[in-house]
């Protein structure tokens, strides 16, 4: 097993990591930028190291910054969390060359996989069902154009380096293409470096479904069931929940067994997620495979009871997985809302100081934050301060609990994304469980409408 482990990362992920390796027995370092010198993660790692200026460029996505904490420390593995460097093939692939393990997927897995367009190719040829769309990347105009006659419209440009739910572009008339073509491929070269796109067929009201999967380095492979993240806005995920209300039990075997079976098929190691779309006659489709630990992972940890952070160290310690597909049982109903710094009328960002912060606990609530009373939130970084999850014996009694404890939670001097998520734990087409990845684009339509200031008078 390791004896310390360097945390290249921030915020709440990075307490949460520690949190795993104390309970291991197992020394953290943390790495931090000028913005973070006293946040909590920086308080409770045993080492510190300070590596760089606010700006993420020079400090949590530095590399040789990152490396060289972790060799002056003698740290013998790094977390990456999720977001910045954990989805970096050429981090792991430095890491491997310094000898210092990379707690991920190998480096040509992380590759392979990180590239839409050939995730496709991959994920098809193992058996898993994609949607129908371009095989390979799309460069030129006369490409693009024939692919979306195939399709049919609508159709979606997305970057082959995409991630954080940017860069995507859905055409529903053939005059669109030509112009939305180019803006994607020069948003892709801007955000990702690569200006790769690819065309799939666009899929109206479809669920966010994605599975959770563990593999180590002995061939075993397990899945953890599923999520549902279809209460997204601009595609990014706000609240999360598991089970899905609409995957019945033989659905999830069977997409289980055909997502370890592609797990396999790529060798893949460690945490990773498939994700997928889910259409209204119950078919799935794949959409991509995140080779890290994600956001709401502790959805999936409270309904199996497995702490997936501490069994991502014990895999990339050579250990194996510390229990067996027959193992895994799902108990109740978990959800994650994610509380953002941020106006939730307006969504504009919200940092500041925190004069009071005070989260209610009792049965079956769960808070990951760094946050505290007194705290700066910096400007620089994602907006995410908080996750608040809960368990309930069934999602009525969840739905109920995260209402209870996000109306009891007390948040001052910053303005947060909890008045949004309590109109949403409210709506009857959400507990009745009647909705799809539209279901925020259409509620903020409704709110909008003259006469109804419902939200804005929460906000
Ligand atoms: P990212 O990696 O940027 O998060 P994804 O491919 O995972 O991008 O897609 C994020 C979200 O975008 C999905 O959850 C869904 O809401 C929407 N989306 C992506 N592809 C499609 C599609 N083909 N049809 C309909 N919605 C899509």
């Amino acid at each position: 097993m390791f004896k310390k482990i360097l945390i290249a990362n921030r915020g709440e992920i990075a307490l949460r990591i520690i949190y795993a390796c104390r309970e291991l027995g197992i020394k953290t370092v943390a790495v931090y930028s000028e913005a973070d010198e006293n946040s909590l993660h920086v308080r409770f790692a045993d080492e510190d190291v300070c590596i760089g200026p606010a700006r993420s460029a020079d400090s949590y996505l530095s590399v040789p910054a990152i490396l060289s904490a972790a060799e002056i420390t003698g740290a013998d593995a790094i977390h990456p969390g999720y977001g910045f460097l954990s989805e970096s093939a050429y981090l792991a692939e430095v890491c491997e060359a310094c000898h210092i393990r990379f707690i991920g997927p190998a480096p040509n897995v992380i590759r392979l996989l990180g590239d839409k367009a050939r995730a496709r190719r991959a994920m098809k040829k193992a058996g898993v069902p994609i949607l129908p769309g371009s095989d390979g990347p799309v460069d030129s105009e006369e490409k693009a154009v024939k692919i979306a006659r195939e399709l049919g419209l609508p159709v979606i440009i997305k970057a082959v380096a995409g991630g954080g739910g940017r860069g995507m572009r859905v055409i529903r008339e053939m005059g669109e293409l030509s112009k939305a073509l180019k803006t994607a491929q020069r948003e892709a070269e801007a955000s990702f470096g690569v200006g790769d796109v690819y065309i799939e067929k666009y899929l109206e009201n479809p669920r966010h479904i994605e599975f959770q999967i563990l593999g180590d380095h002995h061939g075993n492979v397990i899945h953890l069931g599923e999520r549902e993240c279809s209460i997204q806005r601009r595609h990014q995920k706000l609240l999360e929940e598991g089970p899905s209300i609409a995957v019945t039990e033989k659905q999830r075997r069977r997409l289980g067994s055909t997502v370890v079976d592609a797990a396999r098929a790529v060798q893949y190691t460690n945490a990773g997620t498939f994700e997928f779309l889910m259409d209204d006659k119950g078919n799935f489709f794949f959409l991509e495979v995140n080779t890290r630990v994600q956001v709401e992972h502790p959805v999936t940890e409270w309904i199996t009871g497995i702490d997936i952070v501490k069994e991502q160290i014990r895999v990339a310690a050579g250990e194996r997985l510390s229990f067996k597909q027959g193992d895994v049982t799902f108990n109740g109903h978990a959800i994650e809302c994610r509380v953002n710094a941020e106006d939730p009328v307006t969504f504009q960002p919200s940092p500041g100081v925190i004069h009071a912060f005070s989260v209610p606990g009792g049965p079956g609530v769960r808070v990951d934050t760094f946050a505290h009373a007194e705290c700066t939130i910096p400007p620089y970084y994602d907006s995410m301060i908080a996750k608040i999850i809960v368990h309930g014996r069934d999602r009525q009694e969840a739905i109920a609990r995260m209402r209870r404890t996000l109306e009891m939670t007390v948040i001052e001097g910053i303005k947060t994304s909890i008045p949004l998520h309590l109109k949403i734990l409210s709506d009857p087409d959400f507990i009745a469980g009647r909705f799809s990845t539209s279901f925020m684009e259409r509620y903020l339509v409704e709110q909008k409408k003259p006469g109804d200031g419902r939200l804005a008078q929460a906000g």
